[in-house]
């Protein structure tokens, strides 16, 4: 989680001389009053079938539209917030919106489209989620199948069995789970057969060089094929070009997410895009 957080998270503070406790006790009122005043956001980036480009699902990712700084990326604030327990609030606000949105998004479609919504570690281990879940998809009737949280290998490794029970309960639900950003901790594929989850999100960073580094190229085909032995599904995330597109159509990957077929996009223009991806110019 913190592997894509790090290196940006303050770099709106570069120059300032040592502020960086008192700017984050700004930035921790700062994201209470976001919060508060819906300056909060979802971006939503697709996720293709591989095969045939078909939009399938999305994926829910919050933005902060700062009164004087811009929009700002979550890298500059998820962290904080996970720190604060802002995250709990942040995150229930994006489930609860991401399942509205997703009614809206359904409406007159012929195929329906899944969402994907990030779930904090923090937000996870909390008493209360499961009812969060049920609750956000009884107020929004989206149909449990329809929703797919994404939760980290760390928070596996961390939760023992507790956590594998909540997840089974989720499961029960009808709600899909998906590991993120797999490959990047230190899980092994072993275990992945004790989790009940359906699906696994390979890192970006292995797709990256995928068609020049042997050794990653040797990794993702690893993971496809103990994946699809536990009859999990497989995503790749990051996906930016034609070369890797075919390449991981070849190694049978489900489904594809990156620049090459859509960047996160606001609901509006997510409207506008083609059902099939890369839109051909
Ligand atoms: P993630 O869940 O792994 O999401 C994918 C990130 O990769 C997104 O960054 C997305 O914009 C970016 N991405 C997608 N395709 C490409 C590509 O082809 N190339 C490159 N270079 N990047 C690509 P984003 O939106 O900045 O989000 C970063 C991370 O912040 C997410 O990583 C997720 O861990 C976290 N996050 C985002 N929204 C939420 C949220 O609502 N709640 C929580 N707890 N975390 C969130
Ligand atoms: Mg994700
Ligand atoms: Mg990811
Ligand atoms: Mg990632």
């Amino acid at each position: 989680q913190a592997k894509d957080q790090g290196r940006n998270t303050w770099e709106w503070y570069a120059g300032e001389s040592d502020p960086t406790t008192r700017e984050q006790i700004e930035l921790r009122r700062e994201l209470q009053e976001a919060l508060e005043h819906d300056q909060l956001l979802l971006y939503y980036q697709p996720l293709v079938d591989a095969r045939s480009g078909k939009m399938k699902a999305l994926e829910a990712l919050v933005r902060w539209q700062h009164p004087t700084r811009g929009l700002l990326l979550p890298g500059n604030f998820i962290s904080l917030a996970e720190r604060t327990g802002q995250i709990i609030d942040l995150d229930h606000w994006v489930l609860w919106r991401a399942c509205k949105d997703l009614n809206i998004i359904n409406t007159g479609r012929r195929e329906a489209l899944s969402v994907a919504v990030n779930i904090s570690p923090v937000h996870f281990r909390r008493n209360g989620f499961f009812d969060e879940v049920k609750q956000a998809l009884e107020e929004s009737g989206l149909k449990p199948e329809r929703l797919e949280l994404e939760v980290t290998e760390g928070l596996m490794m961390a939760g023992s069995e507790k956590s594998i029970e909540l997840l089974q309960n989720i499961r029960n639900l009808g709600v899909r789970v998906a590991i993120d950003d797999f490959g990047t901790g230190f899980s092994s594929l072993s275990y992945l057969r004790q989790l009940p989850i359906n699906t696994v999100k390979i890192d970006r960073s292995f797709i990256q060089d995928i068609t020049s580094n042997r050794m990653n190229t040797a990794i993702v085909e690893g993971i496809i094929t103990m994946a699809h032995h536990l009859g999990l599904e497989v995503v790749a995330e990051g996906v930016e070009s034609p070369e890797q597109h075919k390449d991981l159509i070849q190694r049978r990957c489900d489904k594809l997410q990156g620049y090459y077929f859509s960047k996160p996009v606001p609901l509006a223009k997510l409207l506008e895009l083609p059902q099939v991806l890369p839109e051909k110019s």
